[in-house]
């Protein structure tokens, strides 16, 4: 077992149930940013890498709102 392979993914915040923690911004600023008109975070690019980074913040999301493509 080695360290989890990267991938291109299709990565989905459901916003309805996002409390606005600031929780995967901090664990993957690169692929999560917080839009400044709607004051909620959303995805830097449609299809991201999955790397580490994004596997911490889909984990410790509270709400588990992020959801990544074939993952769910
Ligand atoms: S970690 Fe989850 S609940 Fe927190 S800001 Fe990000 S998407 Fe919203």
């Amino acid at each position: 077992m080695g360290k989890k392979e990267t991938s291109k993914r299709a990565i989905y915040i459901d916003t309805f149930h996002c409390k606005m923690c600031g929780t995967c911004m901090e664990e993957s600023p690169e692929t999560f940013t917080m839009n400044e008109f709607t004051q909620m975070p959303e995805v830097a690019e449609d299809v991201v890498e999955v790397d580490d980074s994004v596997r911490m913040a889909v984990v410790m999301c509270p709400t588990k709102c992020i959801h990544v493509e074939g993952e769910d």
